[in-house]
């Protein structure tokens, strides 16, 4: 058994916090910020143990000098003060006497965000590459090592399973409420369990395709990664996008479960060198120059037969290209199937949730994870990096 936060005497300690704060920003704007919202919690238990807090987070990719700029989690400083209604101090700095001298003014239940940690990506990877020198920096800075950042756990960052190595270390509230509603998803859904896969492409999702179809009793694909099981099945799918490298695997896969696999039955296309073109074909109709960016209403209509009797579904990925309207379709009538649904709709990845929020189906689903690949890693290991570099309970 990992710590929980609640396991350890914090009060009045320096706590480093590694929460998972990375929002998508547009025009300078937070786009959805349930990440932060979902980082509050633990944050509010250490103020109430009067520690002092030090908050840790990447925050998009720094690969040069000049991503900084455009990475700078300061404008996240902002929302999270705005959350807390509370001072929160800034530190524009990731190493060095600047950071220590911010640290060691702390007063109790006072916060510090420091800055985007993948800054000390710029040269030399150290955050990435869980450089030990920069890990043990930062666990000086702190007594204890608090991992709330589910959403982070699938990396071995210096900031994630770096820092524990030093200092006694703990999970925090998200990601023990990403657990405690996962676990039963893992080990003992209700069943019929469904599973619904969609998204761009196959190589992403095929080894966990492998690993779930054990242990599910419906399996229904839609968007991109469809494709190379239509063409395995001798479909035409033109010039979507397809894997002809593991069409042999998908075949073996497709032999073994043919009884839980439910592919599009009818699918939208449209041509390359025509954009603005939208057809609607049954799956045999797909002709050579045809792209296919969405499934149809039939596909959607023998899906509702599913899952109308499941008891337990978890969605990932989209039915279509849905940040394009023409091909929003289906991905929009699958959701709004799922929201009437009595079953218990789990949503696990950044593009599942983003429509899901986007298209207004945030509140009308059972769970949706703060995490994309960490919840699909997290799914099919049934641990996780960031887990299980934290001390296990005496
Ligand atoms: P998540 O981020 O939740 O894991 P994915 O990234 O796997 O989900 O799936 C969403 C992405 O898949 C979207 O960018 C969408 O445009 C793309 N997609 C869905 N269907 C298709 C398709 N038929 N062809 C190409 N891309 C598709
Ligand atoms: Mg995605």
């Amino acid at each position: 058994m990992k710590n929980r936060i609640q396991d350890l005497n914090i009060d009045n300690l320096t706590v480093i916090v590694r929460s998972d704060l990375n929002v998508t920003i547009k025009d300078g704007v937070i786009v959805n910020d349930n990440k932060i919202v979902e980082s509050l919690q633990t944050i509010q238990y250490l103020v109430k143990h009067n520690c002092k807090i030090i908050v840790m987070s990447h925050f998009g990719k720094v690969e040069k000098e000049t991503d900084k700029k455009d990475n700078s989690i300061e404008i996240v400083a902002k929302r999270l003060s705005e959350l807390l209604d509370k001072e929160i101090k800034f530190c524009p700095y990731t190493s060095g006497n600047e950071l220590v001298k911010m640290v060691n003014e702390l007063k109790e239940k006072d916060i510090l965000l420091m800055e985007n940690t993948r800054y000390e990506d710029v040269p030399n990877k150290l955050e990435s590459n869980n450089d030990p020198q920069l890990a043990m920096f930062w666990a000086e800075l702190g007594d204890v090592f608090i991992n709330d950042a589910f959403a982070s756990s699938h990396r071995e960052h210096a900031s994630v399973v770096g820092i524990p190595k030093y200092i006694p270390s703990a999970l925090g509230f998200c990601i023990q409420k990403e657990i405690d509603y996962l676990y039963p998803l893992i080990h003992n859904p209700e069943r019929p369990f469904t599973i619904i896969m969609g998204g761009a492409k196959i190589d992403d999702k095929l080894e966990l395709i492998e690993t779930l179809i054990k242990e599910c009793d419906y399996l229904m694909l839609g968007g991109g990664i469809a494709n190379t099981f239509l063409k395995a099945l001798n479909l035409n799918v033109g010039f979507s996008l397809v894997n002809d490298n593991v069409i042999e695997k998908i075949k073996k896969i497709m032999i073994e479960n043919k009884d839980k696999i439910l592919l599009p039955l009818d699918v939208i296309t449209t041509t390359e060198y025509d954009p603005s073109q939208v057809n609607y074909r049954l799956i045999n109709q797909v002709a050579d120059d045809e792209i296919i960016y969405d499934v149809g209403s039939r596909t959607i209509e023998k899906y509702k037969t599913i899952i109308d009797k499941s008891s337990t579904i978890f969605l990932n990925g989209t039915m279509g290209l849905y940040e394009n309207k023409k091909f929003r379709n289906g991905t929009e009538e699958l959701l709004n199937i799922l929201s009437k649904s009595n079953a218990k709709v789990y949503v696990g990845g950044g593009d599942s949730v983003s429509s899901v929020t986007n298209l207004g189906f945030k509140d009308k689903l059972y769970y949706l994870s703060t995490g994309g690949g960490a919840t699909l890693e997290y799914i099919s290991k049934d641990t996780l990096p960031g887990i299980e570099a934290i001390g296990d309970v005496k």
